[in-house]
Order: structure tokens, then sequence, then C-alpha cells
């Protein structure tokens, strides 16, 4: 969380920032990025806490990788991380004094309205309660009051530099900031999966990550791995290392978005469980295995990918009658017609 921190000029005293603190002219910001395209478990943050009377600022970024990596994970994040910066500050150099309410812009509308309630319990179902339960934890002990405000994203693509607010170029700057920390945590293969956040006081771990939120579709999903992994190493004849060589996790993150009937398909297909003649004749469904089209014995799941009858149904189409001769036309019909009178006679019987 704190590798990539720029300090103003290099200083890295931070007594500006508690001077500030206490004249009331700081402010903070903070976005997320995220890019599913290019990898569906990292989320990044960009912070930054500036003032606005000596225009000095201390910027941050950093990459996290989580199985429940989102745009919204990364802002939550941001705010997460700004939090606890606050909270050492105010740790290291505390004050009797009140502090006036510091603002902390955020793009994210939903990520702001979390940050401004106050649950004293987090429900495991709700979308990133591993940072939210971390950001409760600090805000509870955190003495500076926040103001958690929302700012327009992206309003450089619409008014020049000038034209923009301080919140909007300091969301535009940590938009950069964001993106920097998404891209190297892409190219260093960042894979800090298993640590708990600061203030966070227990979590439960699965081999994909940490449990985000309601533990128990990490628990199915481990569960089903192993599974597959006894399904395909003993029945199927896998090795282990045939395996090992899927993306199981990422194939379990594309199919969440595949409508249902599309993945009870693919289960019956890759296990060889669809209603195929070997499956129905084990189910005492029929008494022939075979593909009722070309009429092979013992018709599996993978003959389906490559079954003749695709290519005679296509070849005996009126559509494609006139480009064969008599001959082969006559071929083509008797041998699809005496495969399915075949199957039909057997079941008959
Ligand atoms: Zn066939």
């Amino acid at each position: 969380m704190w590798s990539n921190i720029h300090f103003p000029d290099g200083n890295c005293d931070p007594c500006w920032l508690m001077d500030a603190l206490h004249a009331g002219t700081l402010v903070g910001c903070t976005d997320g990025s995220y890019n599913g395209k290019r990898s569906t478990v990292l989320s990044s943050a960009g912070w930054i806490l500036y003032d606005k009377k000596s225009d000095l600022r201390l910027a941050g970024s950093f990459c996290e990788h989580s199985p429940a990596a989102s745009s919204y994970r990364g802002e939550m994040l941001g705010l997460c991380a700004l939090q606890l910066l606050l909270l050492a500050l105010d740790t290291w150099h505390p004050s009797s004094e009140s502090y006036p309410v510091l603002s902390i812009f955020c793009d994210n509308e939903k990520a702001g309205e979390r940050a401004h309630e106050e649950h004293r319990r987090v429900k495991p179902s709700w979308s990133c309660a591993d940072v939210l339960r971390s950001f409760r934890n600090t805000k509870h002990i955190l003495s500076i009051p926040i103001q958690f405000s929302h700012v327009p994203a992206h309003m450089d693509d619409l008014l020049p530099w000038e034209q923009l607010s301080l919140a909007g170029k300091l969301n535009c700057m940590c938009d950069s900031l964001a993106k920097d920390g998404l891209r190297r945590g892409m190219e260093s293969g960042y894979a800090d999966t298993y640590n708990l956040l600061p203030n966070e006081c227990s979590a439960v771990m699965f081999p994909s990550g940490k449990a985000s939120s309601d533990p128990a579709d990490y628990l199915r999903q481990s569960l089903g791995h192993r599974e597959a992994q006894v399904f395909y190493t003993t029945e199927k004849e896998w090795s282990l290392e045939k395996f090992d060589l899927i993306s199981w996790d990422d194939l379990h993150v594309t199919l969440l978005g595949k409508p249902l009937a599309f993945r009870v398909w693919l289960s019956k297909q890759s296990s060889d469980f669809c209603a195929t003649g070997r499956q129905m004749k084990r189910c005492k469904m029929s008494v022939d295995d075979r593909c009722p089209s070309c009429w092979k014995k013992n018709e599996s799941a993978g003959h389906l990918c490559i079954c003749p009858s695709a290519r005679l149904q296509t070849c005996t189409s009126p559509s494609t009658w006139l480009s064969y001769d008599d001959l082969l036309l006559q071929y083509f019909v008797e041998t699809m017609l005496l495969g399915w009178y075949t199957v039909a006679w057997h079941l008959e019987r």
C-alpha cells in the first residue's frame, strides 16, 4: 500500500501536512482503476493530500491482487489508504485541539456513500466487505473529521486544465496515478494476495485469495476446484500438470458473466455427461450407444465436435444438392438414413 509514494521535492518531512491539517488547508482526493480486459484480479488506487496554501502535495499509488478486483474496490482502497495515512499523522503528532473538517474527493458516488455510513457490523454479503471493515475500524479511532465529497470524473475531457476546479484537477491526477499503479502491477506481476489490510482483524483465506465478502462463494469455488481435479486426473486420466495448465480462476471469472444454460451445457459437454449414445445407454434410456447420424459406436461428447453428420446434413440440404452428382448424393442420403433407421429400430425393440 505504501510502496510508491511521491514526496514534494523529495522532502520526506511531513510537518507541512500537520500545519495544513491544523490550518484547514489540506484536502485529499483518490481514484481507483481497473481493466478487466487485461486482468480480472488487479485493481489499483491513486491518492493525493494537497495543501491549498503552500501548494505542496503528497501522492501515492498501489496495486492489489484480489479475486474481487474491480473499479469500486480500487476506489474503496484509495479511501482506506487516505484515512490510514491521516490516522498515522494523528498518532505521530496527537493534538489536544480539534481539527477542522478535511474534505476528501472521490468520483465514485457509491464509494463516497459507503464512506459516510456508520456501521457497527459490516454484512459479509457487501461488496469489498474486507475493505469496509478496515475502513470502519480506522474511522472509529480517527479524531480528524472527514467530509467525503463527490467530484465528476474526467472533467479534463470537457474543459481546459485552467478551467478545472481544484477537485477536478486532483481527480485527474489521481486517475493518472491509479492507472500508473495498475500498469506497474501488471508489468511486475504483483501478487500480494494474502495480506490483511491495516486494521483488518481477521480474514478467511482460500487458494484463490482472501475472501473479500461472503466466504460461501469462495468455499464453493474451492471445493469445486478440488472435485474437478479428482475427476479429471482419475476418470479423464489427465496428469496433474495438464490440469494445472488450465487457468481455472480466470475461467471461473469468465463464466460468471455467461447465462446459466450455457454453463450447464459446458459442464455436461466437458465432463462427457451430455445425452450422447454412451450416456443414454448407461442410463438405460437406450439400448444402442451409436451416434444416430453417422452410426459410430460409443458416441461420446468429444464425438459431437467431430461427427461427420454436420457435413452430411450440409451435403444433403436442398441448397447444395445441385453441386453433387447423383452417385455422391445417393451415398450421402443412404448413409444418413441407414444410421437413423438402425437406431430407431433398436429403440423399438
Ligand atoms: Zn456421429
